[in-house]
């Protein structure tokens, strides 16, 4: 079953403990692309890039079934993201972050992929996730979107409109914290099912995530545990990914609560590969049998 994927497609140069990294590949619908093709397929990008993408990005992203058609190419430069992790590699600074071709980004949903059943709304400003959105148009659709702290403060409004016409959000800690206004985490999930969404993922970083449903259901997901931790960026976008391309391979258009908790734990354990290495280089040499021994063993130390 088709899985769409808008969001940002970047060139970062990030700073970690461990080395310093320039012209990689980056942005949110990269990760969530490349992490949605590990588990299912087709996966379709939308995105737009400049004319200094480099090449080898997008061969690697094709290389894995993720299909580029409906990704823009502009003669302006691309969307390029600086940013540092400190020690504890949970706090980050960005360095900078050149807007580029998304300043004045139209997006543009290919007619022929119009009826994708999965439409993933990466972080993006939210008036672009409201135009992909629009252009989607599958009767019956499972329809997920991220966000980040600059767009509950600059484009709040949007931000809103969004949230009334999908299906699940994830979003961070401490945007949860920021955007519902508390900083009990468990109302905080509440607040947000208010605000439209039927499911809430709350992401924790290196503790899981958390996941909110209707009439109280809920779950608890750990993180697998690192010994080693390179480069956490994307680490979420992977989960986004991860998650749709579980439902997908599993044709969950209506998905019930154990198929959406199923769906975060493979999204989890996706993203601890993206962590060990900078860029996706982890998760584009994960095989299957890695991500499915990872699993087990989850299961073991999750269970008792
Ligand atoms: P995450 O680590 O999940 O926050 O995602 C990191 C990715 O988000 C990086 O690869 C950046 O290129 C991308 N990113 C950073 N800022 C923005 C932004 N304002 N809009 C869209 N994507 C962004």
């Amino acid at each position: 079953m088709k899985i769409l994927v808008g969001g940002s497609v970047a060139i970062d140069n990030v700073k970690t403990p461990v080395a310093d990294e320039k012209n990689l590949l980056g942005g949110s619908a990269s990760y969530a692309a490349l992490s949605a093709a590990k588990l299912s397929s087709p996966v379709h990008l939308i995105g737009i890039i400049g004319n200094d993408f480099p090449q080898e990005h997008l061969d690697m992203l094709a290389g894995h079934g993720v299909d580029l058609s409906g990704l823009e190419r502009s003669e302006q430069a691309s969307f390029t993201w600086t940013g540092e992790y400190h020690e504890n590699m949970n706090d980050r600074s960005t360095h900078s972050v050149a807007i580029n071709v998304l300043e004045d980004w139209q997006v543009k949903v290919p007619s022929e992929l119009a009826d994708s059943p999965f439409v993933v709304l990466a972080n993006m400003a939210p008036v672009n996730q409201l135009q992909m959105l629009e252009q989607c148009t599958a009767a019956e659709k499972f329809v997920v979107a991220d966000t980040m702290d600059l767009w509950i403060t600059v484009a709040n409004d949007e931000l809103h409109q969004v949230l009334k016409k999908i299906d699940l959000l994830v979003i961070n800690e401490g945007e949860a914290r920021e955007f519902a206004g508390t900083n009990n985490l468990v109302l905080a999930g509440e607040k947000l099912l208010e605000k439209g969404p039927p499911y809430v993922v709350i992401k924790l970083g290196e503790f899981g995530a958390l996941l909110f449903g209707p009439k109280g259901s809920f779950f608890r997901c750990g993180a697998w545990p690192l010994r080693e931790l390179a480069d956490p960026t994307g680490a979420g976008d992977t989960f986004l990914g991860g998650l749709v391309g579980s439902l997908a391979a599993e044709s969950a258009i209506a998905p019930t609560f154990d198929q959406l908790k199923q769906a975060i734990v493979k999204g989890s354990i996706l993203a601890s590969f993206t962590c060990e290495n900078f860029s996706t280089k982890s998760l584009e040499t994960a095989r299957n049998d890695d991500f499915l021994d990872r699993l087990q063993q989850f299961e073991a130390i999750s269970t008792w």
